[in-house]
This record gives structure tokens, C-alpha cells and sequence, in this order.
């Protein structure tokens, strides 16, 4: 007996939404708009950059943005060696939510004629079910999904149904400079009442993902010399310090032989429930390439999961004392330790040298000098429980059809404390690319099934928070 389901079977505007960006990507549309954007060479960290970076934001995006009815302004970077900005804002009501997203139109180096099977990294090469470029993962291909999904919603619904504030940033890949400064001075360019962009990798390619924040990184070196010269081992041994030696003896008093770390202070046990509960819903350390895990490294009595993205991590990056690549029958001078903790909210990141000061004293290490590599990256995080989590979560899983992944914060680092510390934000990200993406080598790329999905799922997102039913203004909630 056939009993017509009228819920099923009637199709919705955001239906049509939906079919609108799948013929958008399935008739060529979206290679050729990410085509065109890769052909611009934006290779931040080269000198001589200049002229692309700006024309990335004049020629290309403002253009294509003032199509969409926004209001298109570009800044000087405070930094007078770095690219400029562009923020681009669209308002409808002041009684609206207002979304403020973000992209990077900076590249690494496209490493020209290093490509597999001698690839243009300035176009995009189809083979398989991977699109290589340079950019096409990080970040053109994701802001570009990010915008097509944008004009979808406004082509069906004639509105948004909400504001937008972009901001485009050119030096990324450079670390950011200026942006901290440039957020910071101009704070009311983004009163916004949440935080939705693009970038980094998906936990799984077929497993859409948001994360809330990222683990924060600080970079230190430890020195220790002792003599002027190399000594004679015959003649001197047994009467001289040999630093290497010493300064393998910090190294285990700061850290044991399983990866869990010794130093007062510098461990974070403390996790809340909600983003224990996150946690236990991923599958980490999977996929292509992927190395195999050692179980029992690290924070004890945290699963893999916890260690990698809710707890504090010592390395020693890199350890040289004497002349590795030549090693003589001698006492070395010096030794030199290049270690970083990866550390989550809520460790005191302005304590982490004193502590490791207090602790290589309180050890007999006085002589070893601790120098700060450079400013830390913060660590930020937004509850998994929060309401504008939840709202995401929920229309995510509304397009994708199955649970999503919710990472409470990215085990690496990114200079989100400026959206979430500097501007107040609730801030939500959602990935489009993968681990295996190659995005700072060559033959970086994209994979077409998950590019598709990417433009549904920013669709639906888009859609959803034009509805009416997105969390309250953060200003009605603040007051
Ligand atoms: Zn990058």
C-alpha cells in the first residue's frame, strides 16, 4: 500500500537552496571561480609580493563581493612590511544576527617544478578524485566554498536573513602579522554576534567536522655553555662538565620516558565534562598515512583523544650538542635544546618560563639559560555546550544527515585568540580540507567529495542562521 509522505517528499527552499550549490559545483562553476583565484600567485612569505596580495583583494574579491551588496573597504597592514586587509560587510537589519567570517588569500610558496608529474601549482590539475593548486586547500578553496554557499542562500531566499561582516586577511601563512593590532584598533568594524570560517583540516575526509578553538604553542630553547672549545676526551675526560650530558639530565627531570611531563605547573588535567564527553565520540590518529600511536605516551589516565586535544604536550623539537654530522673525540662546548609545550585554556601561558626556571633551579640546572623563541600562539576554546555550538552542531548534521565530528579545539594552533580573546566571539570553524591535503608542499590539493559536501553543509549552515531561530543576539544576552 502506498502512503504518500508529504514531509519527505515536499521540497523545501532550503532544499532548493541545496540543489542550487550541488548544480553550482556539479556544472563547473566552482573550478573555474577557485581556478581563477589560484592563478594568482600570493605567496606571502616571498619578497617582491606586494602587488599580487593587493590585487587578490581588488581585482578578484571585491568585485565578486560587490555583486553580493557588500560594502567593500581595504586597510594598510600597521605592519608596513605586510599585505592589507580587506572587510567587506553586508547588512540587511539591525534587528538580524550578524556573522563575522574570515579567509586568508596568502599561500606558501608554490615551490614551482617540485610538483608531481610536473604540475602548474597556479591551476588546477584534476586527477582522480583530488584538485591540486597551490591554495586550492588553504585557504582559496575554503573561502570560496564558504562565499558560493553565501550566494546560494541569497539567490533562493532574495535575502539572507542576517548580516555578514568578511574580513580577508594577505599574511597568513607569515603568521598573521598585524591582524592582532588591526582587530584590536578597530573592534567596531566586527561587532558581530558569532564567529563562522574556514580552515585547517577535517578530523576524517568523510567526516565533516567543526572545532571551537585551538591548542595554544609556546617555543622556547634551552643553552648551556661550558667551555670556549672542544676538549680532548683523552685529556680532559672525566675532569670536564660535558653539557650534552647535563642538559639530557633536564630534559628527563622535565619529562619522563612515556611522554609525561615532570615540571610543576606545566601539566592540565582539568577537563570539563562537556568537552570529556566530545572527546569520547572521535576516532583519533586514523587515516591515510597515518603513523601508529604509541598508547601509553603522554598525559596518563587521558585516552589518546584527551592527550592530543585536552592536555599539555612537551617536545624536544630538536637536541644538538657536539657535531652530529662529524662527531669528534671530544668534550663539546655547548648544548642546545629547541622544545615547545602545546598547552590548552586555562594553563597561566605567562607562568610556563618562571615555572621551567623554578624547576631547572630547584634541580641543579642554574647554568642552563631559557630563551623565549617567540610570542606565544594563544589557546582558546568554546564549550562544546555553548548555545551557537549547539545551534552549528545541529544544523550540520541536518544537511549531512549523521552526526558530525565536534572537536572542542584543533590539537595545533592558530591565531584564533584574535577573533575569540581581541574581538569576544563566540567562534566556530568549520574544516574543509583534510590532513593528507599537502597544503605547505607541494601537490597540495583538494578532494572533490569532500569539496561537494563542504558547499551543502555551508549552505545549510547559511540558511539556517537566516531562519530566525540562531541563538539571541550577543548584545541582548550580554545586557
Ligand atoms: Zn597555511
Amino acid at each position: 500500500m502506498f502512503m504518500p509522505n508529504t514531509k519527505e517528499t515536499a521540497v523545501t527552499k532550503r532544499d532548493e537552496a541545496l540543489a542550487k550549490i550541488d548544480d553550482y559545483f556539479d556544472s563547473g562553476h566552482f573550478e573555474k571561480e577557485l581556478a581563477r583565484r589560484i592563478s594568482y600567485k600570493t605567496e606571502s612569505n616571498l619578497t617582491g609580493c606586494e602587488t599580487v596580495l593587493a590585487s587578490y583583494l581588488e581585482d578578484e574579491m571585491i568585485p565578486y563581493l560587490v555583486e553580493l551588496d557588500f560594502e567593500c573597504e581595504t586597510y594598510p597592514n600597521p605592519r608596513q612590511d605586510a599585505g592589507p586587509f580587506l572587510v567587506a560587510r553586508r547588512n540587511e537589519s539591525d534587528d538580524l544576527p550578524t556573522v563575522m567570517t574570515y579567509g586568508h588569500g596568502d599561500v606558501v610558496a608554490g615551490y614551482d617544478g617540485q610538483w608531481d608529474n610536473d604540475m602548474n601549482p597556479w591551476a588546477i590539475t584534476k586527477r582522480d578524485n583530488r584538485w591540486y593548486g597551490r591554495g586550492t586547500a588553504d585557504n582559496k578553496g575554503q573561502h570560496t566554498i564558504n562565499l558560493a554557499a553565501l550566494r546560494s542562500v541569497l539567490e533562493t531566499r532574495e535575502r539572507l536573513g542576517f548580516n555578514v561582516i568578511l574580513l580577508i586577511e594577505m599574511g597568513e601563512e607569515r603568521g598573521s602579522p598585524g591582524l592582532k593590532d588591526f582587530c584590536a584598533k578597530h573592534k567596531h568594524l566586527f561587532q558581530a554576534d558569532v564567529f563562522i570560517a574556514s580552515d585547517g583540516p577535517r578530523i576524517h575526509p568523510d567526516k565533516p567536522t567543526i572545532f571551537m578553538g585551538s591548542r595554544g604553542v609556546f617555543n622556547f630553547i634551552m643553552q648551556l655553555n661550558v667551555h670556549d672549545g672542544g676538549h680532548h676526551s683523552g685529556n680532559w675526560g672525566g675532569l670536564l662538565t660535558n653539557p650534552g650530558v647535563v642538559m639530557a639530565n633536564a630534559i628527563a627531570s622535565m619529562i619522563d620516558k612515556n611522554g609525561k611531563i615532570l615540571v610543576d605547573g606545566w601539566r592540565n588535567t582539568n577537563i570539563p565534562s562537556s568537552v570529556r564527553s566530545a572527546i569520547a565520540k572521535l576516532e583519533v590518529g586514523e587515516g591515510e598515512n597515518a603513523p601508529q600511536i604509541n598508547p601509553v605516551w603522554g598525559e596518563p589516565d587521558m585516552t589518546p583523544g584527551e592527550r592530543v586535544f585536552a592536555s599539555n604536550t612537551f617536545e624536544v623539537r630538536a637536541f644538538e650538542t657536539g657535531n652530529p654530522k662529524s662527531p669528534a673525540n671530544a668534550i663539546p662546548p655547548s648544548a642546545v635544546v629547541y622544545g615547545h609545550l602545546r598547552y590548552v585554556v586555562g594553563t597561566k601561558v605567562d607562568q610556563l618560563m618562571p615555572l621551567l626556571r623554578a624547576h631547572l633551579d630547584r634541580h641543579g640546572f642554574q647554568d642552563i639559560e631559557i630563551i623565549s623563541e617567540r610570542d606565544p600562539m594563544y589557546a582558546t576554546r568554546l564549550d562544546p555546550d555553548h548555545p551557537w555550538t549547539q545551534w552549528a552542531i545541529a544544523s550540520l548534521n541536518k544537511t549531512n544527515g549523521e552526526n558530525i565530528s565536534v572537536l572542542p579545539n584543533l590539537g595545533g594552533s592558530l591565531p584564533n585568540d584574535v577573533f575569540a580573546d581581541v574581538l569576544g566571539l563566540p567562534t566556530i570553524w568549520v574544516p574543509h580540507s583534510y590532513a593528507g591535503c599537502s597544503q605547505h608542499a607541494p601537490n597540495e590539493h583538494i578532494l572533490e567529495g569532500t569539496t561537494r559536501s563542504a558547499l551543502r553543509l555551508m549552505t545549510g549552515l547559511w540558511w539556517d542562521l537566516g531562519s530566525g531561530n540562531a541563538p539571541k543576539h550577543a548584545k541582548n544576552v550580554s545586557q
